[in-house]
């Protein structure tokens, strides 16, 4: 606009500079809305200006192959909305998209966008999802907000960790597990010194005199790793002291178990999800490790662009220098770009369109966080236009007999695709192998080794067997035990332990 026809409009009254409360001046165009009631028919079919916004506002050219015209290319809830209010306030009307896909911004001396068309009188009425604002207000007017929301950030929903090998581990806490393994080795030598030293547990071949053998390290460790797992002793203490061990540790092993099994099953179904970002202060500190960005000409860049809170501007700052890979201009291309952006990429949008967009398939993203801001949407006319205030009383009994709640519900619920978090579903499932994998582990590692050990074993005595057949036993060994050396037939039925035994007993 020539600086000489902004004079001569200024003269004429049709500008108006209204400043704004960071002292700008918001400089507007006033002419037509001021003849805008004289000079026109109340009966004349009303232009709808609006933009498209899912779910709010979206585009139908077919149905069943049949192409629409007119008001049926489009659906929606302010299409919905402006049915409702068509009804009530009684009037025609024809939906046209804004021109520049913009709600509204005020830049370099002009708004643009659903405004501007407002302004222009190229509308009626602005049915969309469009923030009442300050700014705004002082041009336009608004009824009172139809919905509420704010900005929110939206990421792409991380993958769900599966559980581990060793979650059947999880119940518990390493630390506990520590004093588990000290408390089982403990409490078998206790027991062992115990076997050792008091007389009521000495019972060797009716000998009172010395320890029972019953009472040796791998038997008490047995016992104690038996009442562990909940099996029967084999063992069973005579003495006080012996008595008092075994009841603690029963009653400790119970307690423990009993613990454990009330988790259990918790653990093993449950799937972390690890949230990258939880908020837009991560966002800032990730050092832009995930870009962000908004959509242009509405009043969320406006938030960005004047906030003075110090994080904000950073974001702000960040965004305009990116301005080509973080920017778009509808929620939808924003949506698009987090869903293949491989979490590279968080969108900052209105808490309505992100709460929509995170219930569509493919249930790839979601909301995280508080939003930055409360605001509500509202229908703006042109100022003095004869629909105010009927549009703002249907836009109050709508609200109050609570045909808006059933529009959110309709447009927002029912339509949603993504099965809800807290369904408890999850609960329900069967677990499957992945989630016991561990102890399958545990089992095949168990088996083999006992396979194993047998082997060893086999070949341990056959070793032995030779050994003594070549006669490479030593001879004095061989004459100490006289079954052995008398007998070839014995020798060969001599186990190694056996060996071992007549060793140490000598
Ligand atoms: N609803 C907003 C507006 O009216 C759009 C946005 O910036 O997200 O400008």
């Amino acid at each position: 606009m020539s600086p000489l026809y902004e004079f001569a409009a200024t003269l004429a009254g049709n500008w108006s500079d209204i400043p704004d409360t960071l002292g700008r001046n918001l400089r507007i165009e006033l002419p037509k809305t001021r003849e805008y009631p004289e000079k026109k028919s109340p009966n004349r079919t009303r232009i709808i200006t609006t933009k498209l916004e899912s779910p709010f506002v979206i585009e139908r050219n077919s149905i069943n192959g049949k192409p629409q015209v007119g008001n049926d290319r489009y659906e929606g809830y302010c299409i919905d909305l402006a049915e409702e209010l068509s009804k009530r306030v009684k009037f025609t009307y024809t939906i046209k998209l804004v021109n520049d896909q913009n709600y509204g911004k005020f830049v370099d001396g002009a708004w643009n966008g659903i405004i501007a068309e407002l302004l222009k009188d190229e509308a009626d009425i602005a049915i969309a999802a469009l923030t009442i604002t300050e700014a705004r207000e002082k041009v336009v007017d608004f009824t009172k907000p139809f919905m509420n929301a704010g900005i929110s950030l939206m990421i792409k929903k991380p993958e769900n960790e599966k559980p581990g090998l060793l979650s059947f581990m999880k119940p518990l806490s390493y630390k506990i597990w520590l004093c588990i393994i000290m408390g089982f080795l403990g409490v078998s030598l206790i027991f062992y010194m115990v076997g050792r030293l008091s007389p009521y547990e000495w019972q060797r071949l009716g000998s009172e005199s010395e320890p029972s053998d019953s009472y040796s390290l791998p038997n008490t460790l047995w016992f104690s790793l038996g009442a562990l797992m909940q099996q029967g002793p084999d063992m069973f203490p005579r003495s006080l002291s012996g008595r008092v061990l075994g009841s603690v540790w029963w009653f400790f092993t119970l307690i423990i178990i009993s613990s454990y099994t009330a988790n259990l099953a918790a653990f093993l179904t449950f799937e972390k999800l690890t949230i990258p970002v939880n908020s837009v202060d991560d966002l800032v500190d990730n050092n832009h490790d995930i870009k962000y960005g908004i959509q242009t000409g509405g009043t969320t860049e406006t938030f960005f662009r004047d906030s003075q809170v110090v994080v904000y501007r950073k974001m702000w700052k960040f965004m305009k220098e990116h301005a080509d890979s973080v920017y778009v201009t509808n929620s939808d291309m924003g949506w698009e770009k987090v869903k293949n952006g491989k979490g590279k990429y968080a969108f900052l949008l209105e808490s309505a369109m992100n709460n929509y967009y995170n219930q569509r398939k493919p249930c790839k993203t979601m909301k995280v966080g508080r939003n930055l801001d409360q605001k509500g949407y509202g229908v703006a006319t042109p100022k003095d236009s004869d629909l105010r205030q009927p549009l703002n009383i249907a836009i109050l009994e709508l609200r109050e007999y609570g045909d808006l709640f059933k529009l959110e519900h309709k447009w927002w619920i029912s339509k949603g695709q993504c099965p809800s978090g807290d369904s408890g579903e999850k609960g329900k499932r069967a677990l499957n192998v992945s989630n016991v994998s561990g102890i399958f582990h545990i089992l095949i590692g168990g088996l083999v080794l006992a396979l194993a050990s047998s082997l060893s074993r086999v070949l341990f005595h056959r070793k032995i067997k030779d050994t003594l057949e070549k006669g490479t036993c030593s001879v004095t060994k061989m004459k100490e035990n006289k079954d052995i050396a008398s007998t070839p037939r014995t020798v060969k039925n001599v186990e190694p332990e056996e060996l071992e035994e007549n060793k140490s007993v000598n």
